[in-house]
């Protein structure tokens, strides 16, 4: 069968949706990787973490149907998973799987005869049992790898929908990621991602996530090992010994979503820290670590904030170590804590006008970080050529661009000299 994945959301989605295609072409699947007429069946990983992220879904859907009408729809992720019967309303030719159906897919494709109208539903209970995914890459692979390591979580913060749509906390059997990212190493991968809902509580036959990075260490073709979004407080004292260690392959990198700067916010929030913490630990971190690359995740319009919350929120980024923040628009979920707090909304155009001032000085502040590494030297792991030339990160998360290379740099880890700092990327030139 001719078969296309169109993947929203998060990194672990995307994660998955790779573990799809693997596992497709294993079975003799063709793999689309444009939707057209000719495509069997279009799988669409979903996500519901936002009601603006809903809309793109049932958006990319609508799409898809128009290309090609006798299509048969996978509507799979947590759009499927909170709206099953609003999904299967979507299209004649639908099956709807839960969550818990993800990593079953070759299984429910094998069930489907293709000349039938289907309308199918098949969703379970999560369950909490740690899990296994079989790898089955079968060709060169050279991309960045998202390992997928966890699952779920149990911290429900008050305007959260994800542990009610992924469930709770479980982990990754430990030989079974392993031996994925070993397969993944041997195809061409040189960096691998560790993927999850809340990494830093891995757990797994008495391992921890600073177990994974050491036997992840072993694996000799794998040169660069990075921590996805991870949770203030989750994060195992090793692992930022492992990150300040030179030679461990673990990159100084760390992305924290923090969410908002008030103290006010953050218990209405439910989140495990306070201001205090989080700002004492990123100053902890920044002076352990020369030249981390730190990132954070706010959210602006949480019921009830203030004029005086948002201002602590700036102040904070503004005087905090971080580089960038990832700046989101609250979104009310029903099912959530907050959803109860709907008397205390925020104006979208205030959410709006908060927003771009928090966006303003995320800009600001990634400039003056680029600005400190103008005529420094950095490895940097390059991407597929763009319009502009080769791209790639540093292992802090600089965005680098080579224009001019003579060399095929596509997944090559090579050191580079920062010469420009262009705002949103930093041009270098290759160090021969
Ligand atoms: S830690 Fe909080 S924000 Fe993150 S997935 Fe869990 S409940 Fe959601």
């Amino acid at each position: 069968m001719r078969i296309y994945i169109h993947t929203h959301g998060c990194r672990l989605n995307a994660a998955e949706s790779r573990t799809f295609v693997e596992a497709l072409e294993a079975a003799g699947h063709d793999i689309a990787h444009t939707m057209d007429q000719s495509v069997d069946i279009a799988v669409i990983n979903s996500c519901a973490v936002t009601e603006q992220a809903e809309s793109k879904c049932k958006q990319t859907i609508r799409q898809i149907i128009r290309i090609q009408p006798n299509v048969t729809l996978i509507i799979t992720g947590c759009l499927a998973e909170k709206n099953s019967q609003e999904c299967l309303k979507l299209h004649d030719r639908v099956l709807v799987l839960g969550n818990s159906e993800k990593h079953r897919m070759i299984a429910h494709i094998d069930t489907l005869d293709l000349r039938k109208k289907i309308s199918k539903l098949v969703k379970n209970p999560l369950g909490k049992a740690n899990f296994e995914i079989p790898c089955a890459l079968r060709r060169p692979y050279c991309e960045r790898y998202n390992l997928k390591i966890q699952e779920g979580c149990d911290f429900f913060c008050s305007y959260c929908i994800i542990p009610h749509l992924r469930g709770r906390a479980r982990s990754r059997n430990f030989e079974n990621l392993v031996k994925d990212a070993a397969i993944h190493g041997k195809q061409g991968v040189k960096e691998i991602v560790l993927s999850g809902v809340n990494i830093g509580v891995y757990e797994n036959n008495a391992k921890n996530l600073a177990d994974v990075i050491a036997a992840l260490n072993e694996i000799p073709e794998i040169q660069r090992i990075r921590l996805s979004s991870i949770e203030l407080k989750t994060i195992p004292d090793a692992v930022l010994e492992q990150m300040a260690n030179d030679n461990n392959k673990l990159v100084k990198y760390l992305h924290l979503p923090i969410q908002s700067g008030s103290d006010r916010i953050l218990q209405l929030m439910r989140r495990h820290y306070t201001i205090a913490e989080a700002r004492d630990y990123l100053a902890w971190v920044a002076k352990q670590i020369s030249g981390i690359g730190l990132g954070t995740d706010l959210i602006v319009g949480f019921p009830g904030e203030s004029e005086e919350d948002f201002t602590y929120t700036l102040s904070f980024l503004q005087n905090s170590p971080l580089q960038y923040a990832h700046v989101f628009s609250y979104s009310q979920r029903e099912g959530t804590v907050a959803a109860l707090m709907r008397d205390r909304l925020i104006a979208s155009k205030e959410i709006n006008r908060r927003s771009k001032i928090l966006r303003t000085l995320s800009h600001e502040k990634r400039y003056n970080f680029y600005e400190k590494f103008i005529g420094f030297e950095q490895d940097v792991l390059f991407e597929n050529k763009n319009r502009i030339g080769f791209p790639g990160y540093t292992e802090n998360y600089i965005r680098a661009i080579v224009e001019n290379s003579s060399k095929d740099l596509t997944n090559q880890l090579v050191r580079v000299k920062l010469i420009q700092n262009c705002g949103d990327y930093m041009r270098g030139e290759v160090v021969h």
